[in-house]
């Protein structure tokens, strides 16, 4: 029989490193699979997966722009999927189509786990209120932080998140000038780093660690800002792997050694 088939999905797509690592995870635990990019136009996303069901396809990973889309096209949603609002793990089953949200779990593993950065009773800032802030709250709130402070540009989207996970923990909402007092874990969750843009939070602000969620060849000007103010940095790296290995488990049923990959893809950067 044929190997099961996987896509990452996404416009654009070119760049994505998901096929790469998922072939890693294939090959170290034996799993029989192929894993392709599929570059989908920005109007036909469920159009996109509906030929990828017919055509057998057992599961995708959803990128930029399409998580909204995903969480709609879902027949079930699991519920850090429902608390994320966005889908970037689908797995196709009979007729249904399951929605999950690795994103969140993958960064918290990663600064938890693989920083070995606890987050329980500490001070935790959270830069940003787009998709990939939002996906990260739930599973911050579960390390039980002594505090949550989400704060953007625009202060309302913060306020709105705010409420929204009112119910799960001590959280409160700022915009960035009036950042009081100093962080023990400050995360980067805009997209300020792709223009090379800082966010404007006091520098009292930056405690003992510091996480921006992008990645690349440099450090950002905010790992830059936070390293010069005495944290340890991180970028997203290792968010990026940790996401894979929590939907290669979703669909396949097995963990993956993150390790080794992790340090492969960061010795090709
Ligand atoms: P969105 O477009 O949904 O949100 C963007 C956020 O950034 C908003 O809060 C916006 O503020 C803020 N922002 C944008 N530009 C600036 C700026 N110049 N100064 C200050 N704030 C700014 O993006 P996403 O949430 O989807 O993605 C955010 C970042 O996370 C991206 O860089 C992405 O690459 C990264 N990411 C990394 C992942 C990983 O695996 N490592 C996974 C997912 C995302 P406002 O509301 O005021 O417009």
């Amino acid at each position: 029989t044929a190997p099961d088939r996987y896509v990452v999905i996404g416009n654009p797509i070119a760049h994505s490193k998901s096929p790469e690592i998922h072939a890693r995870f294939a090959a170290q635990t034996g799993q029989r699979l192929v894993y392709d990019r599929l570059l989908a136009p920005v109007d036909g996303f469920s159009q996109a997966v509906r030929d990828f069901i017919r055509e057998g396809g057992k599961g995708a990973n959803v990128t930029v722009p399409f998580k909204l889309d995903a969480h709609a096209l879902a027949t079930e949603l699991t519920p850090r999927a429902k608390a994320a609002g966005a889908v970037n793990t689908l797995k196709f089953d009979a007729d249904a189509i399951l929605g999950d949200n690795t994103d969140g779990v993958g960064m918290v593993t990663d600064i938890v786990t693989n920083a070995g950065v606890a987050m329980r009773g500490k001070r935790v800032l959270l830069l940003g209120a787009g998709g990939a802030a939002r996906g990260v709250i739930l599973p911050i709130l579960d390390e039980q932080p002594s505090e949550l402070v989400i704060a953007n540009r625009t202060e309302s989207k913060a306020a709105e998140l705010a409420s929204l996970f009112a119910g799960h923990g001590d959280i409160a909402a700022s915009n960035f000038e009036m950042l009081q007092g100093q962080f023990d874990i400050v995360i980067n969750a805009t997209s300020a780093s792709l223009a090379d843009d800082l966010p404007p939070i006091p520098a009292s602000t930056i405690g003992a660690f510091a996480y921006d969620m992008m990645y690349g060849k440099e450090p950002t000007v905010f790992m830059h800002f936070a390293s010069t103010h005495g944290a340890a940095v991180r970028d997203g790296l290792g968010m990026l792997v940790e996401q894979a290995a929590e939907a290669f488990f979703v669909w396949r049923g097995v963990r993956p050694d993150t390790a080794p990959v992790y340090a492969e893809l960061r010795a090709a950067l």
